[in-house]
């Protein structure tokens, strides 16, 4: 072998190891670091990252349910494998998959499917309310138990100013017992129901934390409080596993939600164990909290009996938080307030300034079962008396060293929100401390919140402008339970959020946020309430391949039509798991 000839070689094939590494080099390239092959890229599409740059791009790569790769069409369509599924999104919008941070789902389904209607404004009366009742009960089997749902502030939304009355329920129902619920924190009883719950003269508490509202004679008036822990549900195991199964996820789906925060009572709990442990993949992620009695007193110190069975994906179910209520809600006159609601109601508590269901240390020992079991602690407080109370509870637990896990205040400043308790507020955020709001309201409960506490009072609800700019984040929240369903559609949340329109006109318009800050909450605030920020609420690499692709492009429309925008299709772990019709 010649010396020249053997140098060429070597040339040559060192020419050709280079040539070779840089073509390795430029597949690596396409196919990002670890030479991945996305399983399906969606493109041509408008896609709101909120990324902390919030960016927006044209299309993701999804591999194994995350996304591998966001960004313009050119750069993510190159990184195509041969078994890469390519889906135009024609030019859509496209969001983070929705997260519902604080909802209802089985009351939901239950209170939908089963409860008479006495919905407002379709039954605009109590007069209208009693023939749907009576109607009902024809056809109830002898001693069957009869509920009927009307919708939050009922007492000031019927021509008559009032909830049925314990003897109007009478006349129309004395065999079965009945009981209608104005929203969920006050029911109006029939004498049956009464009975059967063992309510007597003079007696105030049920066993498991409602409140018994009494006349001058000592007499109970037919109204409880907060008594959904009190009051016996008909549901059966096997309809609660279809409402997980199939229900509650059809439902969320078509709203865009991908993942909801779910309250539930703890009798549930042992179904959706049976449920996630036998393998079932939903279409939406459930992570939930759990409650036991309204006031949290009999919450074992040992939460291991809510967690998902070894095994199970925690990628779709995770045992998140515990919750107890502080007290009542203020559109039912049952919220705790520092000073008396406006007038005077026969379904108002004694005192007239609402309920507390939960004292101090019940409240602190939740939240510091919580911190030990490394669960959130979720403490509904609706007045401003059970803001103080929670965030007291709060303090209490900071004091005793940094909180290990996140703590929540639920509704915090919806109904009410003085300048101190947002400063409060700000200073445990840095604790963890996380809230949950509920813009929807504004359309329904604006009104009877003027009505009821005066316009002053009200108006330091639902500030959420003061809140972003004060750096807390607010995650928003359906709280949607049945009576009210229309509740669940986030787009009217955001309408309202962004156009400050109520149900009094405009509310507060200097309280108004952008589309990207009320997107933020449904999205990357609601995942950061949750501690999930890093698994959801933004389109990122590494994220779950959740989104949501709407019917118009909510950056540019007008405001006044942010209401009419509806999710065409849901993407959970990258597959399309609703499509409108
Ligand atoms: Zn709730």
């Amino acid at each position: 072998m010649s010396m020249p000839s053997a140098v060429a070689r070597r040339i040559k094939s060192s020419a050709c190891f280079f040539i070779c590494l840089l073509m390795l080099f430029f597949v690596f390239q396409a196919r990002g670091a670890a030479g991945e092959i996305p399983d399906i890229i969606y493109y041509n599409g408008r896609i709101i990252t909120l990324d902390k740059s919030e960016k927006i791009v044209e299309a993701v790569a999804v591999l194994n349910g995350k996304f591998l790769a966001v960004g313009k069409d050119a750069e993510i369509r190159k990184l195509a494998g041969s078994a890469t599924r390519m889906v135009d999104l024609g030019g859509k919008t496209v969001v983070p998959g929705l997260i519902d941070a604080h909802t209802h789902p089985v009351e939901t389904m239950y209170l939908s499917s089963d409860f008479v209607n006495c919905r407002y404004p379709g039954v605009p009366s109590v007069k209208q309310a009693l023939r749907n009742i009576t109607d009902s009960v024809k056809t109830a089997k002898k001693g069957a138990w009869i509920f009927a749902a009307c919708v939050s502030a009922s007492q000031t939304k019927f021509t008559e100013k009032r909830m049925p009355t314990l003897a109007e329920l009478d006349s129309v129902s004395s065999d079965n017992p009945l009981v209608v619920l104005d929203g969920t924190h006050l029911f109006v009883a029939n004498s049956k129901a009464l009975e059967a719950l063992g309510v007597k003269k003079g007696m105030t508490k049920l066993p498991h934390g409602g409140g018994i509202v009494l006349d001058k004679e000592g007499n109970p008036n037919g109204t409880l409080t907060d008594a959904f822990a009190d009051v016996p549900s008909k549901l059966t195991p096997a309809q609660l596993a279809h409402f997980f199964t199939t229900d509650i996820q059809k439902f969320w789906n078509s709203y865009g939600f991908t993942s909801i925060l779910g309250i539930t009572q703890g009798d549930v709990v042992p179904v959706l164990q049976k449920v996630a442990s036998g393998g079932y993949k939903p279409t939406l992620r459930y992570s939930m909290s759990v409650w036991k009695a309204a006031n949290g007193e009999d919450m074992p110190d040992d939460l291991s009996v809510f967690a998902f069975p070894a095994g199970t994906d925690p990628d779709y179910y995770r045992f998140t938080g515990i919750k107890a209520w502080v007290d009542g809600e203020n559109d039912a006159r049952t919220g705790l307030m520092n000073s008396p609601y406006l007038g005077h109601k026969d379904t108002d508590p004694v005192g007239g300034k609402g309920s507390q269901v939960t004292s101090l240390n019940q409240a602190v020992r939740l939240a510091q079962i919580a911190q030990k079991n490394g669960v959130i602690c979720m403490l509904h407080c609706s007045g401003d008396k059970a803001m103080d109370i929670g965030m007291n509870a709060y303090d209490t637990i900071c004091a005793a060293g940094k909180p290990k896990h996140l703590f929540r205040i639920e509704h915090f400043g919806v109904f009410q929100m003085s300048a101190n308790q947002l400063d409060r507020a700000v200073k445990l955020y840095k604790e963890g401390l996380r809230i949950s709001v509920q813009p929807t309201w504004l359309l329904i409960l604006a009104k009877s919140d003027i009505e009821d506490m005066g316009l002053e009072r009200a108006s330091t609800g639902f500030r959420f402008r003061s809140m972003v700019d004060a750096g807390i984040e607010p995650a928003a929240g359906t709280d949607v339970t049945g009576v009210y369903l229309e509740n669940t559609n986030p787009m009217k949340a955001i309408y309202a959020t962004v156009t400050r329109n109520s149900d009094a006109g405009k509310f507060g318009p200097e309280q108004a946020l952008t589309v990207t800050e009320a997107l933020k909450m449904w999205t990357i605030w609601a995942a950061l309430s949750m501690g999930e920020e890093k698994l959801k609420g933004s389109i990122e690499p590494g994220k779950f391949a959740d989104m949501v692709v709407l019917s118009a492009d909510v950056l540019s429309i007008p405001p006044e039509q942010l209401i009419n925008v509806k999710a065409l299709k849901t993407i959970v772990a990258g597959n399309i798991v609703y499509e409108a019709k």
